[in-house]
């Protein structure tokens, strides 16, 4: 495989646009996407035209309007090019107007209340800043998705007006400091982690097929304890598959860099190199489908929930944040100059600050009823936000804070005057149970689940940077003297912000102490943290900058709250399923199985005491079991009742889910009693542990 070939050969990338347009029309597509405007509709239609050529030339028949709904996937719908000639035939056509809009029906997307059924009509736009690729022989662009009147239907809508925000509010801050950029970029880079099963087995668990977790399953012999999946040796067939999905993330574009196993058994993950935010999810989001449907031909399913199995490690998808500058500077690198230190220093106590005003949002945007299982279960960050910065950079905050000098390096405690050490990702990258960590160069939000995209996470970061970053600008606009003000400004709030800020075990149980004394929230569950998002200061911020209206912001809740119920609502019935048609049945197959051994043996005066006990104490067990799902029924009920969604979450965590867990242990202590060939599903030994 010749790699650098390969790479991008199914993008109409900007090599594909420079060969495949004639010279102006490349240069002002150029143009008017970098500065963000409207595509005028003879240049759309000249462009449509190549992209047309050029896909046909692919193998592409169809085009779509590649977009990401609220249910946090991908959709598309698909035309084909043709377009009837009188004499009977077809010819290939795409036009300007095809490429730059289309509608889409939109009632049976999630709208949370935003757009009413009998105005169903949504439309998509081309989020020009993101390639169009061919997927499948269709050419897909990728756009934006809203409602008639605006309202924004999708997670990539949000993020690009996220994205101008913090590209605003960071050039105010930087012409302060001189600097000659025109625009401010945020970076993503999306570590992403996945279980490969074996797709027979899979195929016999009714859990995982209809929820993509076990509901049910007793611990195998072994888990992760002895540390010898990370990193390991990876599997000829898992290698064989990582490879496929390797070359076409790489045909499309995609800077897929780092593979290798995690900590949990059949565990992975796949890191591409960071991208522009945007570019970053689309990528992401397309890196999950690959992986999906790549898995089917390798006899694995590929399982991207947020916990598979219980025991051991969740997945997650560390999302990396980072800001650049048109002319290629990191404003998180701390620099080589005073001057650049100085402005690092800024940039990191706004971002300090904005964690700490907004945690509850920066929590909410993760909130999922499967990533529930994972933050603060010991495998993930709490629930509870902090940063982690190191002890060499607090050490440098904490001393220029208080004024003093900071002992064994090189700074002094005026701003400027001296130069901040740099930080290797070595020294600041050891802390992996902080949610909020920042790694040299970048901070990694690590709460995000393994299925979420990038979009919701990566648009509160920026928006409440951006928001920070403002209110810092205005401080500094109206002083008379900027480097006193700012030395002041940085003093100020990095003393009264640095509660958020915590350097060490965030999976002890002494944190959630020490976090509650100082004040952090500690929002444990998708229905305690969603609502947050319409409360008045972030409706409030999210408005000022355009990103979400406060329609908006109510609308999401709305979604993530009705996806939590109807997940564990199909949770709940799909143990139920399972315990009438499969375990209560093995049960008792195998007491009956019992028991005529028993008889059978009684007749030989033989001693029965095991048939006995065992048949006595699977019994007690399917009773349990029996009564627990009389009890799931009812629950389920008493939560279809209620109507208001924030109730009925709530009676879904506090009610359901509960019981859910009561169930379960029970069937699980029965399937480490039944006889293996009783058993009705692939156990987590046989899952876990398979032979290649
Ligand atoms: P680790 O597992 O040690 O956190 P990985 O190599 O798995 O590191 O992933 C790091 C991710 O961070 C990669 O996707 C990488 O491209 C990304 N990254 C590196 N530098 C930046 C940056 N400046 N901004 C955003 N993301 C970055
Ligand atoms: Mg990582």
């Amino acid at each position: 495989m010749n790699v650098p070939e390969i790479f991008g050969s199914d993008v109409f990338n900007d090599a594909a646009m420079r060969e495949k347009l004639p010279k102006d029309t490349y240069k002002a597509l150029k143009k008017t996407i970098a500065e963000g405007l409207p595509l005028d509709i003879h240049l759309a239609n000249v462009v449509a035209n190549a992209m047309k050529d050029w896909a046909v030339e692919h193998g592409a028949t169809h085009y779509t309007h590649w977009f990401q709904p609220m249910t946090g996937l991908t959709a598309e719908k698909l035309d084909s090019f043709i377009t009837p000639t009188d004499d009977g035939g077809v010819i290939m056509e795409f036009s300007g107007k095809e490429l730059i809009k289309g509608e889409a029906d939109a009632s049976s997307f999630p709208s949370g209340g935003l757009r009413a059924t009998f105005e169903a009509r949504g439309y998509t736009a081309w989020d020009a800043t993101s390639y169009a690729f061919i997927k499948e022989k269709t050419l897909c662009i990728p756009t934006a998705f809203c409602s008639y009147n605006g309202e924004a239907l999708d997670k990539k809508t949000p993020l690009l007006k996220s994205m101008e925000a913090i590209n605003r509010a960071s050039l105010r801050i930087l012409k302060m400091f001189g600097s000659n950029a025109t625009r401010v970029i945020a970076n993503c880079g999306a570590e992403q982690e996945y279980f490969l099963v074996d797709r027979e087995m899979y195929s016999h668990r009714k859990d995982m097929i209809y929820t993509g977790r076990t509901l049910y399953g007793a611990p195998a012999p072994k888990g992760q304890e002895l540390e010898d999946h990370y990193f390991g040796t990876i599997k000829t067939r898992v290698a064989a598959y990582m490879r496929d999905v390797d070359e076409q993330l790489w045909r499309l574009g995609i800077y897929a860099k780092t593979k290798h196993n995690e900590v949990a058994p059949c565990q992975h993950e796949l890191a591409p190199i960071f991208d522009t935010a945007n570019v970053a999810t689309d990528h992401n989001q397309l890196t999950m489908e690959i992986m999906k449907r790549t898995a089917r031909k390798h006899g694995f399913k590929c399982l991207l929930h947020e916990k598979p199995f219980a025991g051991i490690n969740g997945s997650g998808k560390h999302n990396n944040w980072s800001l650049s500058t048109n002319t290629g500077v990191n404003l998180l690198d701390p620099g080589k100059t005073p001057a650049e230190n100085a402005q690092f220093l800024l940039f990191l106590v706004a971002i300090i600050k904005a964690v700490n005003d907004y945690q509850d949002i920066l929590r909410a945007s993760v909130a999922t009823a499967g990533n529930d299982h994972r933050l603060g279960a010991n495998e993930a960050p709490p629930a509870i936000i902090s940063i982690f910065l190191g002890d060499e950079l607090t050490g440098i905050l904490e001393a220029l804070s208080h004024g003093d000098r900071y002992e064994g390096k090189r700074v002094e405690m005026e701003i400027g005057v001296d130069v901040l050490p740099h930080f290797p990702k070595d020294t600041t990258d050891r802390n992996r149970t902080s949610p909020f960590a920042f790694t040299g160069n970048k901070f990694e939000f690590r709460m995000p689940g393994s299925r979420l995209s990038c979009g919701g996470p990566i648009t509160v970061i920026n928006t409440i940077v951006a928001a920070t970053l403002d209110k810092f600008a205005d401080e500094l606009g109206k002083a008379g003297n900027f480097r006193e003000a700012l030395d002041e400004l940085i003093k100020r709030e990095y003393k009264e912000n640095s509660r958020i800020v915590f350097n060490g075990n965030g999976y002890s149980p002494e944190w959630e102490q020490e976090a509650q004394r100082r004040g952090l929230l500690n929002l444990k569950s998708t229905p305690a943290s969603v609502p947050c998002f319409t409360d008045k200061k972030n409706v409030e911020m999210f408005s000022k900058y355009g990103v979400y209206s406060a329609a908006e912001l109510k609308s999401r809740v709305e979604i993530i709250l009705d996806e939590y119920c109807k997940t564990l609502n199909i949770e709940a019935l799909t143990m139920i399923d399972m315990a009438k048609k499969d375990i209560l049945p093995a049960a008792a197959t195998y007491i009956k199985e019992l028991g005529q051994t028993a008889q059978l043996a009684e007749g030989f005066g033989a001693d029965v005491s095991f048939e006995s006990d065992l048949i006595k104490r699977l019994s007690s067990l399917s009773a349990q079991t029996y009564r627990k799902l009389g009890e799931l029924e009812n629950e389920l009920v008493k939560c279809h009742e209620i109507s208001d969604i924030e109730k009925q979450a709530n009676c879904y965590h506090d009610n359901v889910f509960t019981v859910m867990g009561e169930l379960r242990s029970y069937a699980d202590e029965i399937e480490t009693l039944v006889g293996e060939k009783y058993w009705p599903y692939p156990t987590y030994g046989k899952m876990l542990f398979y032979v290649m």
